[in-house]
């Protein structure tokens, strides 16, 4: 709209500057001025209060004003960075000639564009956690009920991968991997973008960036995949046949060439992957394990993640948080880890000095990445040349492994000597942080820089002199040889020694109590010392960026490298994590049992206050099935659901857990429904959202899967609740899966005597005069206490209530249990009117209902549901 008003009579500024923008229409435009970079129009609107800068204008040639703010050239990656971190994109527009040459309007380019899915400056990145750039592709294309593709790259890393979602519910598979990915910016087309924005970017921080249908040059996706990775088939990523895949990862490939100025150099091949091959995690079980994030606090804090996670380089950081999220399904996979990590952690000696090592390497993946799109800084190549150094002596330490997985790592571990051997060669050991000054090119690197300094040098050295030298040929002790910036090198004599002067000092300046001069030859000499660093400079910034190409162009192969040490840190850290909690190694398998002897929560016991009471767990697809888990509040139920499932989990991730002993048959899915939370953002209640759950878990668990239930129908009326509770511990019983259940529903227990394969366990509690004393131990059989007042009372809740609250227990378990009056009450009043009514009304159809009721036939959920209708209908 802007533009619109301010077409007419344009200045040449404001022309160049649309000229510019119509190519970045959707980013944030930053226009080099002088010392600024200046935003216009809108973008100085949406910027202004982002950046905390103030909103000016600028009048424009047919005199309306338009708005403009803008920052300092020098502190210019500050404000990127808020813009980043905002959700918003960027492309800064440089002058692209000097300014005091220029005739007439100074050319400008967009030189840098930064989105938050293709940063790679450390400054704008979380070390220890990836940053990804998503793409989507549907079919059909409006993405609403559709088949996905889905291309997830880390440009930071060069990781880049690819996979379709097609068939059982893809949208839900969707979403369970964009939450996983946490994406920091999603590729869309234009026209499902508005369709699709308000379900995929709900309750998130991701950028939505929609690609418009000829936004990229003419080609198929499948062309543009052959040419990024110069082949001339994809079979050999796997992804030949997944049309979708392809369009997806081609969209990256084509945003980063063309929105990006060519910001893939790095980005080699891509690899296609399955959700399949992964245990099925759905977000809320992700949620609900806590596996990367604590649930009431956020962030790392309480996370398995933060317990587990002994890795020493952020690469390893990266991938461990990536196994976690994706325990894998293969037994064989599965034992290849456990055997590293076994040996690793058996070898105290051998996990030592690889851990020692692995200090000293830094995060190559992203160093790599820097080289390869250009960031990278002199300090940058010298930090990546020291870690590729220590490849081959990691190699080495674990080159007599018995583990196939780590002989397999040390493979990879190649070592690259030509690049260490360039970079040694070109950089000195301590360059800078920057190129501006220059300083970080070795001498014997080029013949053309090593005469140019020897030149400066000379000329330094005949200056320095030249105090010594005219000291000696005037007799003035006094005299000396200084610089500054307006006169450069001069001569000063006191004015008590003016008369000494020879006649070929030329005076330039006056003092108050001295004078300064040039002489001719100091003047040469000055111009050569200032000519030669000038060119030093600029030749050793040319070399230095010559050299950032050759190893970027080699950042393929240091990647590679880099997916070894980072595996080799996981396998690693998992070890060390290992001993340093005494954790064993479980034995997995095919089959359908899990055994867990003296399990511990790792998370509880790591950062919990008491210590941490053990417990067994048996499950299996026979007289194990569906454990009911009953106790008192706060006992621990909640505990010992997560950490058997943790404990599955981590086994098939190929980590040690934290047990005396574990046989876990691999499960298919780990499902949870855990807690009550309002989801009031997509304005579902409690209920809904338990339900919502519910659905999922008994529509899609087999009877492969684990399923921990802490509480089901909690969030409704008791009888609506015990219903469900039942109908849903029935349901998963008929599906077979291994499931534990926690609730407060102590008629739960009679399951045990109907069904096969359920078992009543409890957590049980030792009464302590009015307290109880939680004993965290589970031990089987049933219970019919709560102990809810009592915890109430422990928690703080004021005597007043707490005895109340007793008062009316007691009326109501005797109400239940003869139906005798009770004391003076509202719940007794009611009660007392329910039951004359129904004494009074003889021929009431509820009594009739009630009278026709054939017992014998009827299951206890059929019974409590009659009982509700009945009870509706005597309320009537
Ligand atoms: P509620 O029914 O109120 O939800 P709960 O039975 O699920 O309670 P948890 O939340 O599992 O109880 O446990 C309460 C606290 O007890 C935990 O936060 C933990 O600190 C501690 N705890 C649980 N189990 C153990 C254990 N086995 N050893 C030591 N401490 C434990």
């Amino acid at each position: 709209m802007a533009r619109k008003n301010s077409k007419d009579g344009e200045t040449p500024l404001f022309r160049q500057y649309w000229q510019i923008k119509k190519q970045y229409p959707d980013v944030l435009l930053m226009f080099r001025l002088g010392d600024f970079y200046e935003m216009f129009f809108e973008d100085a609107v949406i910027a202004a209060p982002i950046l905390e800068v103030t909103l000016t204008s600028r009048p424009s040639a047919r005199g309306d004003r338009v708005p403009m703010c803008g920052v300092p050239y020098h502190a210019v990656e500050r404000y990127i960075a808020r813009l980043i971190s905002a959700g918003r994109r960027v492309a800064l527009a440089d002058q692209i000639e000097d300014p005091r040459t220029a005739k007439g309007i100074v050319r400008r380019k967009v030189t840098r564009v930064v989105t938050p899915g293709t940063v790679v400056e450390d400054a704008l990145l979380e070390a220890r956690t990836n940053n990804y750039l998503v793409a989507i592709s549907a079919r059909p294309s409006d993405l609403v009920d559709a088949d996905y593709g889905l291309a997830i790259c880390d440009v930071s890393t060069g990781e880049f991968l690819v996979t379709e979602l097609v068939g059982g519910d893809p949208r839900a598979r969707l979403m369970d991997e964009l939450e996983r990915l946490a994406p920091a910016e999603v590729l869309l087309p234009e026209e499902a973008a508005s369709a699709c924005e308000e379900w995929i970017t709900e309750g998130h921080a991701w950028t939505l960036t929609p690609i418009e249908k000829e936004a990229f040059p003419r080609g198929t996706p499948r062309d543009a995949l052959l040419k990024q990775f110069r082949v001339t088939s994809l079979r050999g990523y796997g992804c030949e046949e997944m049309p979708l895949a392809i369009e997806a990862a081609a969209t990256i490939v084509n945003y980063l060439r063309h929105r990006h100025l060519d910001a893939l150099g790095h980005i080699g091949g891509l690899a296609t992957y399955s959700t399949d091959e992964y245990m099925g995690l759905d977000s809320t079980a992700r949620r609900n394990l806590e596996l990367t994030q604590s649930l009431w606090e956020g962030g790392r804090g309480r996370s398995l993640l933060a317990v587990l996670d002994e890795t020493i380089t952020s690469m390893g950081g990266r991938l461990m948080r990536r196994w976690l999220e994706r325990p894998l399904l293969d037994v064989e996979r599965i034992n290849g880890r456990l055997d590293a990590v076994e040996e690793l952690s058996r070898g105290a000696l051998l996990r030592g000095e690889v851990r020692e090592l692995l200090r000293e390497v830094s995060d190559l993946e992203r160093l790599a990445s820097r080289a390869a799109t250009g960031h990278a800084s002199p300090r940058d190549l010298a930090a990546l040349r020291r870690s590729l150094e220590i490849v081959p002596t990691l190699r080495h330490a674990i080159s007599d492994c018995d583990a196939g997985l780590l002989g397999e790592v040390a493979e990879r571990l190649e070592s690259l000597d030509d690049l260490t051997s360039l970079i040694g060669a070109a950089l000195v050991d301590e360059p800078p942080g920057s190129i501006r000054d220059g300083g970080m090119i070795r001498p014997g690197y080029s013949a053309d820089l090593d005469e140019l300094r020897g030149t400066s040098s000379e000329s330094k050295e005949w200056i320095a002199r030249l105090e010594v030298t005219e000291r000696e040929r005037t007799g003035i002790q006094s005299l000396k040889v200084g610089f500054n910036n307006v006169f450069g090198y001069y001569i000063e004599v006191t004015k008590a020694n003016l008369e000494s002067v020879p006649d070929n000092y030329q005076r330039k300046q006056t003092l108050a109590n001295a004078e300064r001069y040039i002489t001719p030859a100091l003047k040469e000499r000055e111009a050569m010392v200032l000519g030669a660093e000038e060119k030093i400079t600029a030749l050793e910034q040319r070399l230095f960026s010559e050299l950032r190409d050759q190893v970027g162009a080699q950042a393929p192969r240091v990647l590679a490298v880099a997916a070894a040490v980072a595996e080799l840190d996981t396998l690693a850290g998992l070890a060390e994590a290992a001993v340093r909690r005494n954790y064993c190694r479980p034995t997995v398998s095919e089959s359908p049992r899990i055994f867990i002897r003296n399990g511990r929560h790792p998370v509880v016991e790591a950062l919990g206050e008491e210590p941490f009471i053990p417990n067994d767990c048996r499950l299996n697809t026979d007289d194990h099935r569906l454990l009911i888990i009953t106790g008192p509040n706060m006992a621990g139920k909640s505990t010992y659901l997560r950490q058997v499932a943790l404990i599955t989990l981590l086994a098939q991730v190929g980590s040690m857990v934290p047990a005396d002993e574990a046989e876990i048959g691999v499960v298919d899915r780990v499902f949870t429904r855990v807690g009550a939370h309002d989801d009031l953002a997509s304005g579902q209640s409690t209920f809904m959202v338990e339900m919502h759950e519910t659905a999922i878990i008994l529509n899609n668990a087999t009877a492969r899967s684990l399923v921990i239930l802490d509480e089901i129908g909690r969030g409704t009326s008791t009888y609506d609740g015990l219903s469900i509770a039942w109908a849903v511990a029935e349901g998963l019983h008929g599906i077979g899966a291994k499931t534990l259940f926690a609730t407060h529903y102590h008629h739960l227990n009679d399951l045990a005597e109907r069904l096969d394969g359920v078992q009543n366990f409890r957590v049980a509690v030792k009464e302590d005069g009015q307290d109880i004393v939680w004993l965290r131990k589970i031990v089987p059989g049933g219970t019919d206490r709560s102990y809810g007042i009592q915890v109430a009372r422990m928690a703080g809740l004021p005597s007043g209530a707490i005895d109340r609250a007793g008062e009316i227990l007691q009326e109501l378990e005797a109400g239940n249990r003869d139906g005798g009056p009770a004391p003076d009450t509202r719940i007794r009043t009611q009660k007392q009117e329910v039951q004359l009514t129904l004494f009074e009304m003889a021929d009431h159809p509820a009594v009739e209902a009630l009278r026709d009721l054939d017992l014998s036939t009827m299951s206890p959920i059929e019974a409590l549901n009659a009982l509700d209708r009945l009870q509706k209908q005597a309320r009537e």
